[in-house]
């Protein structure tokens, strides 16, 4: 027999919850207690919330599902970074990670199952889009990575970046809901300003950005500031260029007064020369910006090298002298791939092939 695919709670918004009560011949402040049992309270099971009577359980397990993510298996790195892979609750698998640094601890999260625009250097890139996650799945991977924090380094999780797999801005709806709970005190209650978004350059949706009046931070993969370059490695360049991707981010400053981080992965003899750092900076110039340089992760893809650490300097150094803000970023977590451009459910494809 087909089994009756059930609604996904988290998919309905407080006031549907109410009606879905008062339509039942229920009180709709039964629908406000299980909208905080699943948002502020991160409850994930219907038997669990226990203000609710086991004949108002059974009609929610009934009617409703709640689609949680769950921890596949965790792998903790030499320096302490912690990967998890999570299991969705269709069998699609995505990484989540907690990098924790003295004053910080930074959940990094998945925003779609694989992803569509295969930039050359990133492992992700080389698997296909399958769909979105839901706002529930992302508000899970958060509280998931927070309750790691705790456990492991007695410490309250302080920064959230949208830099595992996928293109937020190409699940714009989902990722900004997921956000909006996150912040919200009906959720998680943190702070916006330590969220940051990152992304391949989707000007249109840079500029969606500016006009909801976002308040968490942007970054931007560059890495090339020229966009015979930048073609080469970003696919998506060809039709966002760097002329209209600077000018959505022009639009992004101006109506929200924030100051851009470019992303700059440093690749030995392709763009890590004066001449490069040159076209960075002219483009830097067009707002306030500040520049990470990252370290090449190598993927097993044999295509791109490390540019080497004396040659990163000159180009910070560069920068710096011309009046921008440039920082050296040191990888975390690669003994376990879990450092940026690296998730790819490696373990799991592996696993599946031995299998
Ligand atoms: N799609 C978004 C978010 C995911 S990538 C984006 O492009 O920004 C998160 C960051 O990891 C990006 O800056 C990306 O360029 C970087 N990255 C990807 N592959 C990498 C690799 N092999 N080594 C180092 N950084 C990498």
């Amino acid at each position: 027999m087909l089994q009756e695919v059930k609604t996904d709670i988290r998919l309905l918004s407080l006031t549907e919850i109410k009606e879905a009560f008062v339509k039942k011949g229920d009180k709709a402040f039964r629908g406000q207690q299980v909208y905080e049992w699943l948002w502020r309270k991160s409850c994930v099971d219907f038997d669990l919330m226990s203000n609710l009577n086991v004949e108002t359980r059974n009609w929610l397990k009934e009617n409703f599902a709640i689609h949680a993510i769950k921890v596949e298996d965790k792998q903790v790195s030499n320096d302490g970074t912690i990967k998890s892979g999570f299991r969705l609750h269709d069998g699609h698998l995505v990484e989540g990670v907690l990098i924790p640094a003295d004053e910080r601890m930074t959940a990094c999260v998945s925003s779609q199952v694989g992803c569509s625009l295969t930039c050359k250097f990133c492992a992700t890139g080389k698997m296909d889009r399958e769909r979105n996650l839901t706002p529930g799945e992302i508000y899970d991977q958060v509280v998931l990575i927070k309750s790691w924090a705790m456990q492991h380094f007695q410490k309250p999780l302080t920064n959230i970046v949208f830099m595992g797999m996928g293109e937020p801005l190409l699940n714009y709806a989902n990722v900004l809901k997921g956000i909006e709970m996150i912040t919200s005190p009906e959720g998680l209650g943190m702070a916006a300003d330590r969220i940051t978004v990152s992304t391949a350059g989707i000007a249109k949706m840079i500029r969606k950005l500016a006009d909801d009046e976002v308040r968490f931070n942007l970054a931007l993969s560059l890495h090339a500031a020229n966009d015979i370059k930048r073609n080469q490695i970003m696919p998506i360049n060809e039709s966002n260029n760097l002329k209209a991707v600077g000018e959505s981010l022009k639009y992004f400053h101006q109506k929200t007064k924030k100051r851009v981080t470019f992303e700059y992965i440093a690749f030995k003899d392709f763009n890590e020369g004066i001449q490069d750092a040159k076209e960075l900076l002219a483009f830097c110039k067009q707002f306030p910006a500040k520049v990470n340089v990252i370290e090449y992760n190598p993927t097993g893809d044999g295509q791109f090298e490390k540019a080497d650490s004396n040659k990163i300097d000159q180009f910070c150094a560069y920068l710096e002298r011309n009046g921008v803000v440039a920082k050296v970023r040191r990888s975390r977590g690669k003994d376990i791939d879990a450092a940026c451009g690296q998730l790819a459910n490696k373990k799991h494809s592996e696993a599946l092939v031995t299998e």
